[in-house]
């Protein structure tokens, strides 16, 4: 694993799994509970008239939401976070506190399918003006960068191609432009990227995937980078109402605390497996950022903390081709969704980018031969020998 090197502000590698771990942990005053008592109460007595207490409703504030989104501003290295009912409530609070009529949003061409919708429906009705461009730096985005955006929406590694964008460049460009840069940091997790040390202004994530790692929570978080952003993003968080369910906030807390020790072998089976399918004769193309052949390994080598757990890769023959080995594998379940301790398998065109039309998919790259790897925890003798048994077949 590398370590981070842009600013003095980074957290050790133990430091951050140690402070994920003990969150919150005997926090509790009244019975010293030394796990955090989940409060599911939608509302709170008033100490006295007109004398509320820390919480008052739910919606505004919760003590088990309060413990997460302190954990998640912490470890992203924020100055605050909003925790919400998932992580596309996530984006559209983003959307909805930070650009105003009129304003430009620069988006990556790759960027998750749910994201691109709802960037493209609300510029539908007026409320924006979107542009989607390859944000690992071609000629047209710093042509359109240069019309200073309020908005740069950053994914790296992107879905499902892994793309590197190189995120200290472009807040450095943002910077002189006057603009944010808001970056979605669901593939990696702050376990091996912490894009506000490179200069982001917002974090985005889908907490459904590695944060909470166990495919039983939908939800999400924004972590603003400065007090002013985050009490920005609060206000419309509650405004909106779009905040997170007290008992999905505390089974997040419980994932993050193994986020570490996850992590770790989960990426671990990924460069095996990585390897494995790079050397198979029945696959085309591999794209993971931790082999040296893919065009992003020197930068994320740089940017990230580690390679991460998904990979994609093409096979011959199309949708036959992909259905043939889908329906054989036996240890990656075929769903939507990634990041869990359970290894899944999806095929981009009809699943997680089919909201995106064909041009779309065709100018970011992602054919019908494309299959996608969430690798899990499992042994990885038994994910390889699956692999390679429906790809002989
Ligand atoms: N961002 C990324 C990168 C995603 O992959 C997803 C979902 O897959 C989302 C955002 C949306 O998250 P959710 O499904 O929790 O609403």
């Amino acid at each position: 694993m590398t370590t981070l090197t842009q600013n003095d502000t980074e957290i050790r590698p133990a430091e951050f799994t140690t402070r994920a771990v003990r969150a919150a942990i005997a926090s509790d005053l009244e019975h010293g509970a030394v796990v955090p008592p989940l409060h599911l109460s939608a509302t709170f007595a008033f100490e006295s008239f007109a004398k509320p207490r820390t919480f008052d409703y739910t919606r505004s504030g919760n003590p088990t939401r309060a413990h997460l989104a302190a954990i998640i501003a912490d470890l992203e290295g924020g100055a605050g976070a909003v925790v919400t009912s998932s992580g596309m409530s996530a984006v559209a609070l983003v959307l909805q506190a930070l650009v105003k009529p009129g304003e430009m949003i620069v988006a990556a061409h790759d960027c998750y399918g749910g994201t691109q919708r709802l960037l493209r429906s609300l510029a539908a009705r007026g409320q924006f003006e979107v542009v989607f461009t390859d944000l690992t730096c071609d000629d047209y985005f710093w042509q359109t960068a240069a019309r200073s955006p309020r908005l740069i929406w950053v994914e790296t590694p992107s879905n499902p191609l892994l793309r590197i964008t190189d995120v200290a460049r472009i807040c450095a460009f943002a910077r002189s432009a006057g603009s944010l840069v808001v970056v979605d940091n669901t593939f990696l997790s702050p376990a091996l990227q912490r894009p506000i040390e490179l200069g982001a202004d917002v974090v985005v994530h889908s907490t459904t995937k590695y944060l909470n790692g166990h495919s039983d929570v939908v939800g999400g978080a924004v972590i603003a980078a400065t007090p002013e952003l985050a009490q920005e993003l609060g206000w419309w968080g509650n405004c909106l109402g779009v905040t997170g369910a007290p008992f999905d906030s505390y089974l997040t807390l419980r994932g993050i605390r193994t986020l570490s020790a996850r992590i770790r072998i989960h990426e671990d089976n990924a460069r095996v497996i990585a390897a494995f399918l790079d050397s198979n004769d029945a696959v085309r193309h591999v794209y993971y950022p931790g082999l040296s052949s893919h065009p992003g390994h020197a930068l994320a080598k740089r940017q990230q903390l580690g390679f991460g757990a998904m990979i994609s890769f093409e096979v011959e023959d199309g949708v036959a081709g992909v259905k043939r080995v889908v329906e054989r594998l036996r240890h990656f379940t075929l769903a939507e969704s990634l990041g869990g301790v359970e290894s899944l398998v999806a095929h981009p065109a009809t699943m997680t980018h089919a909201s995106m039309d064909a041009a779309s998919r065709e100018r970011a790259g992602i054919s019908d031969s494309l299959i996608r790897l969430s690798v899990g925890i499992e042994a990885v003798e038994d994910l390889c020998a699956d692999l390679g048994s429906a790809l002989e077949a």
